[in-house]
């Protein structure tokens, strides 16, 4: 039973697609579920009361129901749902207004006017709730004028006057919980990026960490699978990093750990990264790129290093960095990309530091 109740719900939501968009669907679905059993519940009474004019508002309704939550599924969620919202909110108005004219059953029929606020804010949001709604008040405040021909009941002036100061009540009430949900939701938004943000980046040298990384290189070798393009990796490692914290001790290291990372990343092109992969170690990625063109980038790179002095301590010194470089094909796993990395970072310290190895060449020794 409640399975079906919940598909009903969820249609249209998707992962992809932001909460607040997924909220409103949902909101659609349920406010078309529940106004499609009221207005046909209520359109069959009155049929059988031979309030034939009242049924047949209340049953377009129902028929109009079915069919916002039919807009919402067939146009594409994100604007189906606000169509559908926008029919939903001009119909509940006009119903509304319509039984405010009429009376209803009985004269109870402005009652159902304080359904308006919370739905029109539900739907629409702060701002332009509140713009729906004193479009509304002021039609309804209009046809409370005295003697206005239009009405077709009668009311009492402490009637309409209590009902337009509850329905205004209402409606702040209504805004201060939108405008409230809305800030609540923005604060969660930016709080949640934040940690997002925390969390894949080195706050020392502000570049991508680890994780932001191992993140990168996952979406590149899966685009490689898609376009069969393959990509490089260069693993660096600062050469001698150790004396330079022993001489200079570790503030001064953290200093030239940041100098490094913005002389890595300023030949960069907008689609390469680069993370710090351990304490003095960073990864470059290189996006569709073979190795000798990756070399090519890295070389200057390890030029720029070492042919900038960096300052420490009053005196400039001469930083340098060794490199391995790695292509990686369609039938290569990251481990094994990176492990050749590493190999090819390993030769070019062996070689004698302030050096490029690539991985083929490595391969070709073997
Ligand atoms: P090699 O040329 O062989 O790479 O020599 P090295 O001295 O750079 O190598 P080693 O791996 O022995 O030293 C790395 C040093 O980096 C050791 C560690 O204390 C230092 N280190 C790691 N992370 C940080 C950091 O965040 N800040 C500072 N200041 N030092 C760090
Ligand atoms: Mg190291
Ligand atoms: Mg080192």
């Amino acid at each position: 039973m409640l399975n079906p109740i919940r598909k009903f719900i969820e249609l249209g939501t998707h992962n992809s697609l932001p909460d607040d968009i997924n909220r409103r669907i949902r909101v659609v679905n349920m406010f078309s579920a529940v106004g499609m059993g009221l207005t046909f519940f209520l359109g069959i009474r009155a049929l059988f009361a031979q309030d034939t004019q009242l049924a047949c508002i209340l049953l377009s309704a129902s028929i109009l129901f079915a069919i916002s939550h039919k807009i919402q599924s067939t146009i594409g969620a994100k604007r189906g749902s606000f169509i559908s919202a926008m029919v939903i909110i001009a119909y509940l108005m006009s119903l509304m207004i319509i039984l405010v004219i009429t009376g209803g059953n009985a004269g109870t029929g402005p009652l159902w006017i304080f359904t308006v606020p919370p739905v029109t804010m539900f739907f629409t949001g702060f701002r332009r709730g509140l713009f729906a709604l004193t479009g509304f008040i002021t039609i309804i405040i209009v046809l409370f004028a005295p003697d206005n021909a239009l009405l077709a009941t009668e009311y009492s002036y402490e009637f309409k006057t209590r009902l337009i100061y509850s329905f205004i009540t209402i409606s702040f009430l209504s805004a201060f919980y939108e405008y409230s949900r809305q800030r609540s939701y923005s604060t969660a938004m930016y709080l949640s990026e934040q940690f997002e943000r925390q969390a894949r980046y080195d706050p020392l040298t502000t570049i991508l960490n680890r994780r932001g990384g191992q993140q990168q290189l996952e979406q590149e070798l899966s685009r490689m699978q898609r376009n069969k393009k393959p990509f490089s990796i260069t693993l660096a490692d600062i050469d001698r990093f150790k004396s330079i914290n022993d001489t200079f001790g570790h503030d001064a290291g953290d200093e030239v750990l940041k100098q490094v990372a913005g002389v890595f990343s300023s030949r960069l092109r907008a689609q390469d990264s680069l993370s710090r992969w351990g304490g003095e170690e960073f990864l470059f990625i290189f996006p569709e790129t073979n190795e000798q063109e990756a070399k090519t980038v890295i070389e200057q790179i390890r030029e720029n290093l070492s042919a900038e002095p960096i300052p420490l301590d009053g005196k400039s010194h001469r930083v340098t960095s060794s490199f391995g470089v790695c292509e990686i094909s369609s039938s290569m796993t990251l481990t094994t990309a990176l492990n050749l990395a590493d190999q090819a970072l390993y030769q070019a310290k062996n070689d004698g530091r302030n050096k490029v190895c690539t991985a083929s060449l490595i391969n070709s020794q073997k």
